[in-house]
């Protein structure tokens, strides 16, 4: 199996060196994780929701991973 690899909720980078600087919890299906790379991880605000980045980053994934 190929290692999960998580983009940068700040940069966009992909890569596997990611921390998880917020969990986001929905009431529909199970929440995520919001991972950022060891350098933006200090410098991304945990407090208010990424939903729009991270929504848009899933979408670009799932359109990637599709096929
Ligand atoms: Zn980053």
């Amino acid at each position: 199996m190929p290692k999960p690899l998580r983009m940068c909720v700040r940069c966009q980078r992909i890569t596997d060196d990611l921390v998880i600087v917020s969990e986001v919890h929905t009431n529909s299906g199970p929440g995520w994780n919001v991972y950022a790379c060891w350098r933006c991880a200090p410098l991304v605000p945990s407090g208010p929701d990424p939903m729009e980045i991270i929504e848009a980053a899933e979408r670009r994934r799932r359109a990637r991973t599709d096929r």
